[in-house]
């Protein structure tokens, strides 16, 4: 079924008008802004590469926005217990527990209304979930970090979820770990069958 939505956002992403875009070809396009938070960007796993995309990323928001297309974020989500979890014992870098600074998105990045997907993982099968209910998919693009973490989870589940819709990244509205590691996801989407913009 679908979900709520907000009024006035994107006006394409309403029953009604999911029903007149069949009728007249008019198809939406699905943003996903990935865990676009502060830890990632200049807290405890931030990086000057992750800053640079500040910018270009709101300003693919306000593209999105303005055309009346769909925006979905996602938000890294860990309790005190994060240590202790498989992700903790491999990168023990407490980061975005939920309800911390750290764990909010960037100031600006987030448009009120807009769908949200907290996960404790690194992809998200809720996500996918919540995108394949949408009709009239033209494409989907993600954006956002890390490039070679929870960007190419989330791209290579929701190309696994929806096999027929058209998948890609915006390389330069994403960063990597490391730009090196960045540069190696791109290429292994690429694998995928995965487009990617700027390169
Ligand atoms: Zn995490």
């Amino acid at each position: 079924m679908f979900y709520t939505v907000p009024k006035g956002y994107f006006p394409n992403f309403t029953p009604k008008f999911q029903m007149i875009n069949r009728i007249t070809g008019n198809y939406m396009k699905v943003l996903i802004v990935v865990d676009m938070q502060n830890d990632f960007v200049d807290g405890a796993l931030g990086s000057s590469e992750a800053m640079h995309i500040v910018e270009p990323v709101k300003a693919k928001i306000a593209t999105y926005k303005a055309n009346g297309d769909a925006i979905f974020y996602t938000q890294d989500t860990h309790t005190e217990q994060y240590l202790e979890t498989q992700e903790g014992k491999r990168l023990p870098v407490t980061h975005c527990i939920k309800g911390t600074p750290g764990w909010d998105l960037v100031p600006g990045v987030y448009l009120d209304g807009c769908p949200l997907v907290e996960k404790p993982a690194f992809g998200s099968l809720e996500l996918a979930e919540k995108i394949s209910r949408l009709e009239s998919v033209e494409f989907i693009e993600l954006v956002g970090l890390c490039t070679d973490i929870c960007v190419i989870s989330n791209a290579l589940i929701v190309k696994a979820r929806m096999p027929e819709i058209p998948i890609r990244v915006d390389a330069s509205c994403c960063a990597g770990v490391t730009p090196e590691s960045h540069r190696n996801a791109l290429q292994a989407m690429k694998m995928c069958q995965i487009e990617i913009l700027n390169e």
